[in-house]
């Protein structure tokens, strides 16, 4: 998947964070939630205990792990141009959010009739204090329902998705992660994201079916994010999306498919303890929202599974 070459990025959305825990927008209250119910954090390896994966104090703060701090955090985000995104991960990373905003405030009100509050998204390493608690890199990135923002630690790219569980390290796959975590939000806005704390694990769980639902509307994206135009009628910020672009992304799905993790962690594999759903599953599912491009079509809760 390829920016254009020339081109601004509004990059007000993101904040570097982190590292004695400056966050991005502060403020809002510990333990608010979304009716007050759902104040955990949906991580992409929640249920799995990081140490399995070899992620210990630091997490993905391995050889390739960012030391900066908050500050040169902020300071690189806000030297990002479009050209950068193509081959600077923090660059790719907030040109991403931005794409996923253009696409969601075309589509959802077309598709829902609800207007797109896009969220904040911080990049930071270490520790950060999130509105669901201290978060951690260890958890790889994750989305805090009660502040309703994003966080991601970029060493976990290379360290993790493609280091120890065989993601593909092309810009695609990194991504797709992030448009996953922005499904959560919208879970969240529609009210959907609850049903993962409701009924927790398993391979139909209402957690799987929420994770699941991340991928199918992380497909949604890619379906329009080509073709969708930047605001002002300019010329949409991903210019192209290959077939090897797709093959990147569903090898980075089954690399989180929770059969997967379980074997890359050397446990045997134990269905009633899934949280995200297999390879297989995940593949399956970004697949429906890449084709059809729409939410109703994501409707893992009605869905035979
Ligand atoms: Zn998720």
């Amino acid at each position: 998947m390829t920016f254009r070459q020339s081109g601004q990025l509004d990059t007000s959305g993101v904040s570097g964070g982190g590292r004695g825990g400056r966050g991005g927008r502060r403020g809002v209250a510990v333990g608010g939630g979304v009716g007050g119910l759902v104040v955990v954090v949906i991580a992409l390896f929640l249920g799995v205990d990081p140490g399995q994966l070899g992620l210990t104090d630091g997490g993905a703060g391995g050889q390739g792990g960012y030391s900066d701090t908050a500050e040169q955090f902020q300071t690189h985000i806000d030297q990002c141009d479009l050209a950068q995104a193509n081959s600077d991960t923090i660059c790719r990373i907030v040109a991403t959010t931005e794409s996923l905003e253009d696409v969601w405030t075309a589509e959802l009100p077309s598709q829902v009739g609800m207007d797109w509050v896009q969220p904040h998204t911080n990049i930071f390493t270490g520790q950060i204090s999130t509105g669901c608690g201290a978060g951690s890199s260890d958890i790889g990135p994750f989305y805090c329902p009660a502040d309703q923002e994003v966080y991601i630690d970029p060493a976990f790219f290379d360290d993790v998705l493609v280091g120890r569980l065989g993601g593909s390290p092309d810009g695609a796959a990194q991504m797709y992660v992030v448009a996953h975590e922005f499904g959560h939000h919208l879970q969240t806005m529609l009210g959907d994201i609850r049903r993962s704390q409701q009924d927790p694990r398993g391979p139909s769980s209402g957690a799987v079916r929420v994770e699941l639902q991340a991928d199918c509307y992380a497909g949604l994206w890619a379906h329009y994010a080509t073709t969708t135009p930047a605001p002002g009628g300019q010329a949409p910020l991903l210019e192209s999306l290959t077939e090897q672009d797709v093959d990147a992304i569903i090898q980075t799905a089954e690399a989180i498919g929770d059969d997967h993790i379980q074997k890359a962690g050397g446990a045997r594999v134990d269905p009633s303890s899934w949280t995200h759903g297999s390879s297989e599953m995940r593949r399956q599912w970004f697949l429906i929202g890449y084709e059809q491009g729409s939410v109703a079509a994501c409707d893992t809760f009605a869905a035979q599974l």
